[in-house]
C-alpha cells in the first residue's frame, strides 16, 4: 500500500531540482549512457523496463540504443513531464510512459531489461532497490539483462580536521569572545546524524571494507533489512580519527558477471597512492563502474559520514575494529538505522543514528 511516506517521496521527485541535479550529475548519467550503448546488442530489438523513469533520461537513451519498446514507469508527477520529452523526440511509438507505483502499474508483457537508477546516499537510503526486485521478480525474462547488476558498499576510517575546525573549535574564539559552551550543542547538531558531504582520498586512513555486496539478478528484500559487517582496520597515517565514510559503487555487467580490475581489499603494499590507480576502469574488457569513491570525481551522492563526537588520535599501523548494521527503519522503511561499533584498543564505542 501507498504511504503517507510514499506519497512525500514521490512528492519531492516532482520538482525540477532534484532531477536537474541528477542530469548534471555527469559522472552519473555518462556511467549510465554508457553502459546502454556497451550492452546495445542486449538492448536492440528487445523490451526495456526502466524503473522511476524520472524525466526520461534512461528510456531515451535505451531507444536510441534500439529497443523496440521501452517501458518508462514513474509513480512522481516527473511522469507527465517524461511524456512531453518522448513526444517531443518522437518516440511517442517506442517509449510508453505509465504514471503510477511500479508495484501498482500493468504491464502486459515480459521484458528482457531493467533499468533503474535507484541508487541513495550511502546506496541503500530511500530503499528503492526493493522495487527493481519487484519489477524484476513481475516481469523479467530468465537471462534478461538488470543495469546495474552488482553494487557494494564501502565503509573506512577517516580523518577531517578542517571539518572540525568549521563545526566545532570554532566556537573557542568568537570575534575574541569565549563560546567554549557552545561546544557541546555543535557536536550534537554538526555529529548526531550521518552526514552528506565531499571529503578526499587524503582524508581516508585505510583501505575500505566491504560493507555490503549486492547482486541485481538474484537479491532478495528480505536481505536488505539488516545489513551486518565486522571490520578490522589498519590505520595507514597517524592522525586523529573523525569518524566513518561510507560510499558506494555499482557495475553494469551481464547476467553472468564478468571479470573486474576493481576490488577493495588488502593493499599489496601500504602505499596510499594505490587507492586510486588510474587503471582500474574504463578498459574495454572491464565492466563499467559509477564510483562515488572519495578518490574517484565527485557525483551528487558525496560520501556519507559518521562523525565521532570526540576524536580520537591514532598511530600509524593502529588498529581499528568493530562492526556496523544498518537496518530499514521500522516506522519509515526509507530510512536507514545505523549502528556503529568501534575500538581502539581502550574502550568500545557505540555510534546509533538515523538517515532521514
Ligand atoms: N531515471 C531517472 C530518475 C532517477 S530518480 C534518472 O536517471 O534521471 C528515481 C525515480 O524513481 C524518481 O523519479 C522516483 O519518483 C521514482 N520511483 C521510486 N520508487 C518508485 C516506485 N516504486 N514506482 C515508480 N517510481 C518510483
Amino acid at each position: 500500500p501507498c504511504t503517507d511516506y510514499d506519497m512525500a517521496y514521490f512528492r519531492a521527485y516532482s520538482h525540477i531540482g532534484v532531477h536537474e541535479e541528477m542530469l548534471k550529475d555527469h559522472v552519473r548519467t555518462n556511467s549510465y549512457r554508457n553502459a546502454i550503448m556497451n550492452h546495445q546488442d542486449l538492448i536492440s530489438g528487445k523490451v526495456v523496463l526502466d524503473v522511476g523513469c524520472g524525466t526520461g533520461v534512461l528510456s531515451v537513451f535505451c531507444a536510441f540504443a534500439g529497443a523496440s519498446r521501452v517501458y518508462a514507469v514513474d509513480a512522481s508527477d516527473i511522469a507527465l513531464q517524461a511524456m512531453e520529452v518522448v513526444r517531443e523526440n518522437d518516440l511517442s511509438d517506442k517509449v510508453i510512459v505509465l504514471h503510477g507505483r511500479i508495484e501498482d502499474v500493468d504491464i502486459e508483457e515480459k521484458v528482457d531489461v531493467i533499468i533503474s537508477e535507484w541508487m541513495g546516499y550511502m546506496l541503500l537510503h530511500e530503499s528503492m532497490l526493493g522495487s527493481v526486485i519487484f519489477a524484476r521478480d513481475k516481469w523479467l525474462t530468465p537471462g534478461g539483462l538488470i543495469l546495474p547488476s552488482h553494487a557494494s558498499l564501502y565503509l573506512a576510517p577517516i580523518t577531517n580536521s578542517q571539518r572540525y575546525q568549521d563545526s566545532i573549535y570554532f566556537w573557542r574564539d568568537v570575534y575574541g569572545i569565549k563560546m567554549s559552551s557552545m561546544m557541546p550543542l555543535a557536536k550534537q547538531c554538526a555529529f548526531m546524524e550521518p552526514s552528506v558531504e565531499t571529503i578526499s582520498g587524503e582524508n581516508v586512513l585505510t583501505w575500505p571494507t566491504v560493507v555490503a555486496q549486492v547482486d541485481c539478478y538474484t537479491v532478495q528484500a528480505s536481505d536488505l533489512e539488516i545489513i551486518t559487517a565486522a571490520y578490522k582496520f589498519t590505520s595507514m597515517l597517524q592522525a586523529p580519527l573523525h569518524g566513518f565514510a561510507f560510499w558506494f559503487d555499482v557495475e553494469f555487467n551481464g547476467p553472468v558477471r564478468q571479470k573486474t580490475k576493481k576490488q577493495a581489499s588488502q593493499p599489496s603494499d601500504g602505499n596510499m597512492q594505490n587507492a586510486s590507480p588510474s587503471s582500474k576502469k574504463k578498459k574495454p574488457d572491464v565492466s563499467i563502474v559509477l564510483s562515488t569513491a572519495p578518490e574517484d570525481a565527485p557525483t551528487h551522492w558525496q560520501q556519507t559520514l559518521l562523525y565521532l563526537f570526540e576524536p580520537i588520535g591514532l598511530k600509524k599501523d593502529q588498529i581499528i575494529e568493530g562492526s556496523v548494521t544498518i537496518s530499514q527503519s521500522q516506522q519509515h522503511s526509507r530510512f536507514l538505522n545505523i549502528s556503529l561499533k568501534y575500538f581502539t584498543g581502550d574502550q568500545w564505542y557505540v555510534k546509533e543514528s538515523v538517515m532521514r
